[in-house]
């Protein structure tokens, strides 16, 4: 066994159930607030945007909850996804360290996405939506999307971070493949892209601006349903079908994690790896350090504020308690379009707040370095996402060799780079930059939060 590669699993032993934390808490989560009127919303204040099946996820307090057959059967395609033991960057780094990956990228769009899309979808169809309206940074939830909308016949319009529409064209190519209708953000179709056209007509475009327009575009439709990537806490629990195969694949191995990473833009696939394995130690028990990943340029779990905040730049949205930069910051064009994301999921944020999740962030181009230094001795090449996690684990790694310990070290791969090689064609031309932690940008932000509260 010590120098096998692949840890697989058959497909009866995809999970049954998804894990839902909200169970195991320390302490509840802080309640949505309506933006109004400042107190609690409750499931209906939430209907016009999304079905009664996922709200009704949103606020479970069951510790499992049952994947519905129609899921796992679309699940069955391409899951169990595989857990590598990461022999040939063990071997690069010289390091003691037993490195360990789940592969999302194995996934039919190329990232963890799809395991949250199909599930949405199907709990939009049961309720005879016909249509849904999304945002999309790079690409990857919207095709993701694009791909579950197809699969059970619901109409699908994306809008799309412009700086990724124009970065990434074979990611807006592959949403058309599979059906979908998509436009760059801000857009002229939406009150809320007119206003911000308006004021900034040469604008990149954020994550946030996105979701205003979809969210308006949703509210403003009785045929048409909102979704959401990342951040809710139904995303998060559809993801943990990851960290579930993982502990599974990892027994296999005969190990257990010493610390378990991720990158974090929302915070889904991240926490789909690292829930299931926090049970323990959320029941007291010895268990794995948690790191979370993120660009240094959008810090939101490092340098933001825990507070409550709109999802979204125009202010549509619930107010969420979470950790933001505020949700005016526009984060700088990296390349990493899925971690531009002003604020954290809020079960998360929570984590981090009670000490359980670390968090660091880091700059663009030692993202690179590391992605480049994985795929040349793994093969497999890393989304500049995901290239985030990849960076932690190679710090993780050199520690030990440097404390001469044998650690393990588990990380989510949530997707590959392959329509991100424009990014790294950038990056061995010297045209990637570092951007400075935009401190003046975020404290402006941080100026406009909504004032609640917050005993
Ligand atoms: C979207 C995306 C992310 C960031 O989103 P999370 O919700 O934090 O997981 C990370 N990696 C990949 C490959 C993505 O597509």
């Amino acid at each position: 066994m010590a120098n096998q590669y692949k840890y697989m699993l058959d497909e009866s032993q995809i999970p049954t159930h998804w894990y839902n934390i909200a169970a195991d808490l320390p302490k509840p989560p802080p309640p949505p607030l309506h933006p109004g009127t400042g107190q609690p919303i409750g499931p209906q204040d939430l209907a016009p945007l999304f079905p009664m099946g996922v709200i009704l996820q949103e606020v479970a307090t069951d510790r499992f909850v049952e994947i519905p057959e129609p899921v796992s059967e679309a699940y069955r395609q391409y899951r169990p996804t595989p857990l590598f033991r990461a022999h040939g960057l063990e071997r690069a780094l010289q390091t003691p360290a037993h490195i360990y990956y789940k592969y999302e990228g194995a996934t039919p769009v190329g990232s963890h996405k799809v395991n949250s899309a199909i599930a949405q979808v199907y709990l939009n169809k049961q309720e005879g939506v016909r249509r849904i309206a999304t945002e999309t940074g790079a690409g990857q939830w919207g095709s993701a999307l694009a791909y579950a909308c197809q699969m059970f016949g619901i109409e699908l319009k994306v809008y799309m971070v412009r700086v990724s529409y124009e970065q990434k064209p074979y990611r807006k190519a592959l949403m058309r493949v599979y059906g979908a209708e998509v436009v760059p953000s801000p857009s002229p179709d939406t009150q809320s892209g007119r206003r911000v056209l308006a004021e900034d007509p040469e604008t990149r475009g954020s994550l946030g601006i996105a979701i205003s327009e979809a969210v308006e575009d949703a509210a403003g439709r009785e045929d048409t349903k909102y979704s959401l990537g990342s951040v809710l806490n139904h995303v998060l629990l559809h993801q943990t079908v990851i960290g579930q195969e993982a502990m599974k694949q990892l027994e296999l191995a005969g190990e257990a994690p010493d610390v378990v990473i991720g990158c974090v833009g929302g915070g889904s696939n991240y926490a789909g790896l690292a829930f299931p394995f926090m049970q323990g130690k959320l029941r007291g028990e010895r268990g794995p350090r948690f790191i979370a990943a993120e660009p240094a340029s959008c810090p939101s779990l490092t340098k933001g504020l825990y507070t409550y905040d709109f999802g979204d730049t125009v202010g549509l949205t619930p107010l969420v308690r979470m950790h933001t930069l505020g949700h005016s910051f526009v984060p700088p064009g990296i390349h990493a379009g899925g971690l531009r994301y002003h604020g954290m999921a809020p079960l998360m944020s929570l984590l981090h707040e009670e000490g359980l999740v670390e968090a660091v962030a880091h700059p663009q181009l030692r993202v690179f370095d590391a992605a480049v230094q994985f795929a040349r001795a793994e093969g497999i090449v890393p989304a500049p996402e995901s290239a985030h996690a990849v960076r932690s684990a190679i710090d993780e790694a050199i520690a030990a060799r440097e404390a001469g310990e044998r650690r393990v070290i588990l990380f989510n791969l949530s997707g590959h780079g392959l329509l991100d090689l424009g990014a790294y064609e950038q990056y061995f031309a010297g045209e990637l930059e570092d951007y400075e932690y935009p401190a003046e940008r975020i404290a402006e932000a941080l100026k406009g939060l909504p004032q609640v509260a917050t005993a």
